[in-house]
C-alpha cells in the first residue's frame, strides 16, 4: 500500500536525495548565476584515441548487424524484439557497452555509447529503449557508481554479456513522487538479508529481465533510520512474478512489466549503498543515465533531416518540389537546426561525463528536457512535411509500393520521452532547484517560514555580504564588449548575447526570489520559463 505523505514531506524526500555538494565546477550552475564560464566547456574535453577507434569499430559492427539481421517492421508487427535479435546484441557485447573491460564489458566512452543508442534507436526505438533501460538505469550504472567491489565482480560480467536488467522504481501509486513508495524491504531477524514485498509498475525489460535494481522502503527501527533503499535482485528469486506485460501507444517492442514481489528474500550483500540511500543512488545514476534519451531524440532529428530533405525535393506540388515552398523550407531548416543544436549539446555533455572534471548534473538534465521537447516538435514538423504519407503506417506505404518511412511510428515512439526519466514538469522543478542552490545556501533560512527570527537575522547578515558582492557583478560582463569572443568569428555575437542573457537571467531569478520568497516554489510556470531560457542559452 502507498505511503500517505504531505506535499512538504514529499519535497523533503526529494531534497534528501539530492547531491548536496558541488565538488566540481559547473557550467550550468554558473549560467543561471550570471557567471558565463565558457572555459569549462570550450575547448571540449578530448577523447582518448584508442577509445575512439574501439567505439567506431563497434558502431560499424552494430550498423551491419541492424542492416543485415533486424527488420524494424517485424518488431512493429509482432510487438516484440525477436530472440535472434536479442541474442545477436548479446553476442556483439551491446549489453555491456559501458561496462569497463576489466568487468567483462566493452568499455566504450559515453560518447560512443550514446552514438550506439542513436544508431539503434533510428532502426527501431524499442532497441535503444531496451539497451538504455538495461545499462543507463538498470544494474550496470548504479553498480559502477555505488557498488562494492564484490558486487561489481559478481554482477557486471553477467549484465555485460547475457543477463538483461531493469530498473524498478515506479509503482501504481508512485510516479513522480517516490515518497509515496509502498514496496517494503524488511530486515530478516538474523540481519543477513531483507524480504521485499510490493508491486512495481512499467518496468522496461521487466518482463524478460534476469536481474533488476529495485527500490523498496526499509522500515525505521531502533537500529536504522530506514528509508528507500536500492537492491540488486535476481529475477529467479522465489516470490518474483511478472503479472502483466504492458502495451503502449509506441515502443511496441519493449518488454515492460507489472512485477509482483511477495516475501522475496534478498541478501544484505545485494544492497547498493547504505539503507536510505536508494533515491540518491537513483538520482546520481540518472545524472549520466539521462544522456541516453537525448541521444535517441538526436537520432530522430538527424534521420528526420534526411527524410525531410529527400521527400521535399522529390515531391512536386503547385509546380515545384514542396521544399521550394517557403513554409516547408522553414520546417526543414527547423529540423536541421535542431539536429545540429542537439548534437552539439549531447556531444559536450557526453564529453563532460567522460572527462569527469565537471559537475554536469544541470547540463545533463537540460539535455533531457530540451531534447525530448524539441524531438517531439521535430517529429510533428516531419509529419507535416510528409503530409498524408507522414500519417500513413510504414507497413501500408510498403504494401502499396512506396518507401516504408515510419514517421507515424516515430511519432508514437517519441511521445513518451516527455514523460519518463523525469517528466518535463518535474525536470523544470529539478533544474530550477539546482539553479537556485547558491541562493538557498545563502538565503534559504530567510525564505523558510519555519526558521526562527534570530536565525533569520543571522542569515540576513551573511546574505547581505554575498549579494552586496554578487549583484554588482551582474551589471557588466564580456558580452558588452563588441570585440569579445572574436576568436569565434561569426559566432562571436551569439556568445556575447549568451553572456549578457546569462546575467539578465540571474537578475530575473534574483528578482523572483526576492518578490515571492518561499512562495516561489509554487510559481511553476515562472520557474519553467527561467529553466527554458537557461536551456536555450546552453
Ligand atoms: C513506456 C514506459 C516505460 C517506463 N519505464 C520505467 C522503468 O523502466 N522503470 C521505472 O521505474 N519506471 C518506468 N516508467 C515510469 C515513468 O518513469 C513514469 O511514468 C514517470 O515517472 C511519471 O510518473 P506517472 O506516469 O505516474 O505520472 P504522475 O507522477 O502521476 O504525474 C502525472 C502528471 O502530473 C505531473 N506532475 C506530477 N507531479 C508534479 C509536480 N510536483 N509539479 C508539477 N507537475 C507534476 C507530471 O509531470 C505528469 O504530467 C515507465 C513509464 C512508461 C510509460
Amino acid at each position: 500500500m502507498a505511503t500517505q505523505v504531505t506535499e512538504k514531506e514529499a519535497r523533503q524526500v526529494a531534497e534528501d536525495a539530492r547531491e548536496q555538494d558541488w565538488k566540481l565546477p559547473s557550467f550550468g550552475k554558473g549560467l543561471f548565476m550570471g557567471d558565463y564560464r565558457l572555459d569549462l566547456i570550450h575547448p571540449q574535453p578530448k577523447l582518448d584515441a584508442e577509445k575512439v577507434e574501439k567505439g567506431e569499430r563497434f558502431l560499424a559492427t552494430l550498423r551491419a548487424f541492424l542492416q543485415e539481421k533486424v527488420d524494424p517492421l517485424q518488431i512493429e508487427r509482432d510487438a516484440r524484439i525477436p530472440d535472434e535479435v536479442l541474442d545477436g546484441l548479446k553476442e556483439m557485447g551491446a549489453l555491456g557497452m559501458k561496462v569497463p573491460e576489466e568487468y567483462g564489458g566493452l568499455g566504450l566512452s559515453q560518447v560512443h555509447y550514446n552514438q550506439a543508442l542513436m544508431v539503434a534507436g533510428v532502426w527501431h526505438a524499442s532497441l535503444s529503449t531496451l539497451l538504455s533501460a538495461h545499462q543507463s538505469i538498470g544494474v550496470a550504472e548504479p553498480l559502477m557508481l555505488f557498488g562494492s567491489e564484490q558486487q561489481k565482480r559478481e554482477w557486471l560480467p553477467k549484465v555485460a554479456y547475457d543477463h538483461v536488467s531493469a530498473f524498478l522504481l515506479t509503482e501504481p501509486d508512485v510516479g513522480s513522487d517516490p515518497a509515496r513508495m509502498g514496496a517494503t524491504a524488511t530486515p530478516t531477524e538474523d540481519g543477513k538479508g531483507y524480504t521485499i514485498t510490493g508491486q512495481k509498475l512499467w518496468a522496461t525489460n521487466g518482463a524478460i529481465a534476469d536481474v533488476v535494481v529495485i527500490m523498496a522502503k526499509v522500515p525505521k527501527s531502533e537500529r536504522s533510520k530506514g528509508g528507500i533503499s536500492a537492491f540488486v535482485l535476481p529475477c529467479d528469486s522465489e516470490g518474483v512474478t511478472v503479472l502483466h506485460r504492458n502495451a503502449f501507444m509506441g515502443l511496441r517492442g519493449i518488454e515492460n512489466s507489472v512485477t509482483g514481489l511477495e516475501d522475496v528474500y534478498v541478501p544484505a550483500v545485494n544492497r547498493i549503498g547504505k539503507e536510505g540511500d536508494g533515491l540518491k543512488v537513483a538520482l546520481t545514476t540518472l545524472n549520466t543515465g539521462r544522456l541516453a534519451l537525448p541521444a535517441i531524440c538526436l537520432g530522430v532529428a538527424k534521420w528526420g533531416t534526411k527524410v525531410a530533405r529527400e521527400f521535399a525535393s522529390e515531391r512536386v506540388q503547385w509546380g515545384q518540389p514542396v521544399g521550394r515552398h517557403d513554409a516547408v523550407a522553414q520546417k526543414i531548416a527547423f529540423i536541421a537546426g535542431t539536429a545540429f543544436g542537439l548534437e552539439a549539446m549531447l556531444d559536450v555533455c557526453s564529453r563532460l561525463a567522460e572527462d569527469k572534471k565537471n559537475d554536469f548534473r544541470i547540463e545533463a538534465a537540460i539535455a533531457k528536457l530540451y531534447a525530448s521537447e524539441l524531438g517531439w516538435q521535430v517529429t510533428d514538423e516531419l509529419m507535416q512535411i510528409r503530409g498524408g504519407r507522414g500519417y500513413e503506417t510504414a507497413e501500408s506505404l510498403k504494401a502499396r509500393g512506396e518507401k516504408a518511412v515510419p514517421v507515424e511510428q516515430v511519432m508514437r515512439d517519441m511521445r513518451i520521452n516527455r514523460i519518463f526519466e523525469g517528466s518535463t514538469e518535474i525536470m523544470h522543478l529539478l533544474i530550477a532547484r539546482e539553479a537556485v542552490d547558491r541562493h538557498l545556501q545563502v538565503a534559504g533560512d530567510i525564505l523558510d517560514p519555519d526558521t526562527e527570527i534570530k536565525d533569520k537575522a543571522r542569515s540576513a547578515v551573511a546574505a547581505g555580504a554575498f549579494y552586496g558582492k554578487w549583484l554588482p557583478q551582474l551589471a557588466v560582463g564580456k558580452g558588452r564588449d563588441p570585440r569579445s569572443f572574436d576568436e569565434f568569428g561569426d559566432l562571436a555575437k551569439h556568445l556575447r548575447f549568451a553572456e549578457r542573457s546569462s546575467r539578465k537571467l540571474a537578475r530575473s531569478t534574483f528578482y523572483g526570489m526576492s518578490r515571492w520568497q518561499a512562495a516561489l516554489e509554487k510559481r511553476q510556470a515562472w520557474l519553467g520559463r527561467i529553466v527554458d531560457i537557461g536551456a536555450e542559452l546552453f
